[in-house]
């Protein structure tokens, strides 16, 4: 192996981003808002493997599309094909299967908070929380998770979000639905984006998500799905939405919304920002009641959502939105000079910790001065002075910050009496 060469530091990878302390306030506040709904719910965490084996993902893929390519997949030194984790929704249904989920009380109820990897042009890295409900295909499960999802959005600070919502039908009504638009973009496929006449012929559900203004303007005439769903499909639908009216969902029928992939089945929904529309969704979900067994699973309907939860944290912070930092306010400051006193502070600081009293410490610094300055900035109601002559006599300053007033006290005793103090 090379051992690589020191000199000038490595660059990152393209579209992979670090998150710094001072930007996971926001993730722990999601989560924290999150976690609650979830909790009220029933909707347990799962954490699947970063890696698959590759054929997980490119099973899921349609057939002769260039979706292959996003995959990071690579071959292991011993011919094993794998991949990073490139969907969410897919692993935790391989999850599902692989860890015999299907002899529990269903339906089964999850949600994660996972990367996802593509490789593709800008974000490459993507960090998303999602639910899914595994198990049963009634339109209350479409609809309470719809709900769930207008809630928690409505729980933070993050402006207007829609629901935009649709039903794709399943095996056997889309057929009829992609006849009438393979008829329709027939003679029109000259408007059409190269991407597009390619997806004509092996997927055209795909031309109703392109981006592509020409194709857009193609797109506004298309047939609607909702006149090709069968009786059953178009019942489920009709209660879905009447659910949705019932907890006062507000919603926007969205005759196109469509997930190019096979496995997608009847309901589809997207919450987009009413202030930039133009952005990508912030919440994607629907039904996919043929993803299970797509990956070898038995037959299982499921459901769920997925919400890019790095835009949450744009939109968090382009609203400037008071996100709590969720750390714990010191109270005491262990100053340390010297040697023998900085040996010793190590076992003193923990035990304010066992003591449940909330300090802090800067034990790699030896100056009194610089030591002060940040016990000040800090905000503490005390400091606590460690030095030479306090180590022999195994006894503390402790010095008001405020008033500058000074005590001495006995290292066993000191607990106590800061307890005491800090009482009153
Ligand atoms: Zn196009
Ligand atoms: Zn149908």
């Amino acid at each position: 192996m090379n051992m690589s060469k020191k000199g000038k530091p490595i660059d990152p990878p393209k579209g992979i981003s670090t998150i710094l302390p001072e930007d996971q306030k926001y993730y722990r506040y999601i989560l924290k808002k999150a976690e609650a709904i979830f909790d009220y719910y029933g909707f347990e965490r799962i954490d699947a493997g970063i890696l698959e084996s590759s054929d997980v993902f490119t099973r899921t893929m349609t057939a002769d599309s260039d979706e292959e390519k996003e995959l990071f997949s690579f071959k292991t030194k011993n011919s094993e094909y794998l991949a990073l984790k490139y969907d969410n929704q897919v692993s935790v249904a391989q999850a599902y299967i692989n860890n015999g989920m299907n002899s529990r009380p269903h339906p089964v109820k999850l949600f994660y908070v996972s990367s996802s990897f593509r490789n593709i042009e800008g974000r490459r890295q993507t960090l998303e929380m999602g639910v899914e409900t595994i198990g049963d295909d009634s339109e209350i499960i479409d609809a309470e998770l719809i709900f769930m999802a207008h809630k928690l959005i409505e729980s933070m600070s993050i402006g207007e979000y829609s629901a935009y919502v649709n039903s794709m039908g399943e095996s056997s009504c889309r057929p009829a639905y992609i006849r009438a638009l393979k008829d329709y973009f027939k003679n029109k496929s000259k408007k059409l984006c190269s991407a597009c006449r390619d997806n004509l012929k092996t997927n055209p559900l795909k031309i109703l998500n392109c981006q592509v203004e020409t194709c857009k303007e193609v797109n506004k005439e298309v047939p609607q799905t909702v006149d090709y769903l069968c009786d059953e499909c178009h019942v489920h639908f009709k209660h879905t939405l009447e659910y949705l009216d019932e907890v006062g969902v507000p919603y926007i029928l969205n005759p196109i919304l469509i997930r190019g992939r096979e496995y997608h089945t009847r309901t589809a929904f997207d919450f987009i920002s009413d202030a930039n529309p133009e952005l990508a969704p912030v919440i994607q979900g629907g039904r996919h009641d043929r993803l299970i067994d797509t990956l070898g699973g038995s037959r299982t309907p499921a459901a769920g959502w997925t919400m890019n939860l790095d835009q949450i944290v744009t939109a968090l912070k382009e609203k400037q939105a008071s996100v709590p930092d969720g750390k714990i306010k010191p109270k005491i400051f262990l100053i340390q000079l010297g040697e023998m006193a900085k040996k010793k502070s190590l076992i003193l600081f923990e035990n304010f910790r066992k003591a449940g009293i909330e300090a802090k410490s800067s034990l790699g610094r030896d100056s009194i001065k610089s030591q002060l300055r940040i016990a000040h900035r800090l905000g503490v109601k005390f400091a606590l002075i460690f030095g030479q002559k306090e180590a022999l006599d195994n006894t503390m300053i402790v010095r008001e910050i405020n008033t500058g007033v000074q005590e001495t006290i006995p290292v066993e005793k000191i607990i106590e009496e800061i307890k005491k103090k800090l009482k009153t």
